[in-house]
């Protein structure tokens, strides 16, 4: 049996939109207001997913009283790209890999960079979810998206190292595509279809 409805350890509203349409049927909310996410201090995509599950957990559960004893189905996701060439860096550093505060922008001319010279484009996107039963049980989905880094960036959609990627069996980058494309071969996409499977072959508590 599928939840109704689904905690996503994240206060980002447009990434709960992005998997509840992903997750067809089950309802995907923001973790409410006050609540935080721990660092993320993992050595995987799976750790640092299952440290944000966690963490938003035992904030409900801490707050049980107050949410009439409710603790909701949790979720939580990391992402990042996996470069061949790069040893899979940035990996889990995805997000910061030109530093604390760098920009997409940054992370990406990085990137270039650090592929000048080399044949070996090869890279990936990488998924990870972790969920959180009421009960405590846990499950995890991963998926992956394969494809290659451009010489250059191009197209205006999404974000991060979409305008250099390229997915396996396309000439366009990511940033070229229509959201639907994006949505039907990401890695989000795959990892959340994993999920259901999960779910749907899992207990429900
Ligand atoms: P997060 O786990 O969703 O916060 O993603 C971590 C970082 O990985 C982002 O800041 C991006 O740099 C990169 N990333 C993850 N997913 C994507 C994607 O779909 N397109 C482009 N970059 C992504």
């Amino acid at each position: 049996m599928l939840p109704q409805s689904i905690t996503l350890a994240s206060a980002n509203v447009n990434k709960a939109r992005e998997f509840e349409a992903l997750l067809g049927g089950i309802r995907v909310e923001a973790m409410p207001p006050g609540f935080r996410l721990p660092d993320e201090t993992g050595s995987s995509f799976h750790e640092n997913a299952r440290l944000k599950a966690m963490a938003v957990r035992d904030q409900y559960i801490a707050r049980a009283t107050a949410l009439d004893g409710r603790v909701p189905w949790v979720m939580a996701d990391d992402s990042g790209i996996e470069v061949a060439a790069l040893a899979g860096a940035p990996g889990i550093f995805s997000a910061r890999y030109a530093g604390e505060n760098a920009t997409d922008v940054d992370n990406v001319n990085k990137l270039l960079q650090a592929l000048e010279g080399k044949d070996d484009r090869r890279a990936r996107f990488v998924c990870e979810i972790v969920v959180i039963s009421p009960g405590g049980e846990e499950l995890h989905a991963s998926g992956a998206m394969e494809g290659s880094i451009a010489g250059k960036p191009r197209g205006g959609f999404g974000f991060g190292y979409d305008p250099v990627f390229i997915p396996e069996g396309y000439t366009l980058t990511v940033s070229e595509l229509s959201a639907d494309e994006k949505n039907r071969i990401s890695h989000r996409a795959r990892a959340a279809l994993d999920l259901l499977g999960e779910l749907r072959g899992g207990k429900s508590s």
